[in-house]
């Protein structure tokens, strides 16, 4: 059993967010120091969960004598969207919401009204998605739609029933996750994405099952390599199957066509299942491989991260962020917000995945100091 780090140090510090001298005004062009353009936020509404997955909160770490955030201190939805305002000011198009588990925060269908609102530079309605692990989406689907949301993306690491309880280890069965996903087809928040988080060892016979049981059906599956996250899952290199082995494994039962990218920046490799010329036979659907660790996607990598309580992180695997809270509750104008993001967003550098396997072990972010997944969204 790999050995867990309980960090001592409550890593979610941050620097305060600085008003740069040359205000940064908001043109819908910024760029990070790699050219890398802004275009998807993605805003952590709770830091909570009600499951507790190895690879994310481990129980061991995430018990009732965690300090959770007070209430005080999360971002409420109004300044929530205007944060989102300044961000998509500056380029955004797409924004999911995430956690913790989204759909714990109270009255969330208010926020997505609130975001739903707002438009793109181009004046186009924007992209608005959440990711959740599905307990509560049989009941919310309706309501969540009718607010505005578009789509939603359903963790799921197995179908087995006893896979699944031990995976998100508080024992909830996976059929009420599976009413979920269904009621979500049905409330038209399509297409759902299901993505599987494959350990070594532990899940990774579910692939050819998973594929088996959503192949036809238009939900899209992917596999996700198992990352080395925060600072509390006890990663190991010897527990991530590479995505070129998932690949693989489902090519042993289907013919697969690589597909094109649907968007910039997208994180899955798309995979077609194909008919008997080899094509991509569209009713059989598609899978998707997110290869963070063996197939790194950094260079293309347009997304922040807005934790619950107003901090900017610029990459998944950051060990700080930049606070905003300060300013927004310091009376900042909403240009002032606005030039604080571009001048954060200009100054960006981040490419962790790119880098993993170069760093000499002290280079990288400390283990003991890259923050917590569950308090910034995957
Ligand atoms: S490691 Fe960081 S920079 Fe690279 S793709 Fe992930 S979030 Fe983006």
């Amino acid at each position: 059993m790999a050995e867990r780090v309980i960090p001592l140090v409550d890593q979610r510090h941050a620097l305060a967010a600085a008003l740069p001298t040359r205000p940064v005004a908001a043109t819908g062009l910024l760029a990070d120091t790699l050219g890398r353009p802004l275009r998807d936020l993605r805003i952590s509404v709770t830091d909570r969960c009600n499951f507790r997955c190895s690879y994310c909160m481990p129980k061991e770490v995430f018990d009732k004598d965690y300090p959770y955030l007070p209430h005080a201190s999360l971002l409420t939805f109004e300044e929530i969207t205007r944060l989102a305002r300044q961000f998509v000011a500056h380029g955004v198009q797409k924004i999911r919401l995430t956690g913790g588990e989204p759909l714990l925060r109270k009255n969330i269908e208010v926020l997505i009204e609130q975001l739903a609102a707002l438009r793109t530079v181009d004046g186009t309605p924007l992209d608005i998605t959440l990711t959740t692990n599905g307990s509560l989406l049989a009941r919310k689907a309706r309501a969540l739609r009718a607010a505005g949301l578009q789509r939603v993306t359903v963790s799921l690491d197995g179908l087995d029933d006893a896979v699944f309880r031990r995976m998100n280890d508080v024992d909830f069965p996976v059929a009420e996750v599976l009413e979920g996903i269904a009621a979500a087809r049905e409330a038209g928040l399509g297409p759902v994405k299901v993505n599987m988080v494959v350990k070594r060892g532990t899940n990774d016979h579910e692939i050819l099952p998973m594929a088996r049981h959503f192949r036809g059906t238009g939900t899209v599956l992917r596999f996700i390599e198992y990352m080395d996250v925060g600072a509390t899952n006890g990663w190991r290199m010897d527990e991530v199957l590479p995505s070129a082995e998932v690949i693989r494994r489902l090519q042993a039962e289907y013919a697969l066509v690589p597909l094109e990218p649907s968007a910039p920046g997208e994180t899955a490799e798309r995979w077609g299942y194909a008919d008997a010329n080899g094509q991509h036979a569209a009713q059989a659907g598609e899978i998707g491989v997110i290869s963070s660790v063996t197939q790194a996607f950094c260079g293309d990598c347009n997304r922040a991260r807005l934790s619950t309580e107003g901090q900017v992180y610029l990459c998944l695997f950051a060990s700080q962020g930049h606070d905003l809270r300060a300013l927004l509750r310091g009376g900042a104008s909403d240009e002032a917000l606005a030039s604080a993001i571009g001048h954060i967003w200009q100054g960006r550098s981040d490419r962790y995945s790119q880098l993993r396997g170069t760093l000499a072990p002290d280079s990288a972010a400390p283990a003991g100091r890259r923050v917590e997944m569950s308090y910034i969204g995957g």
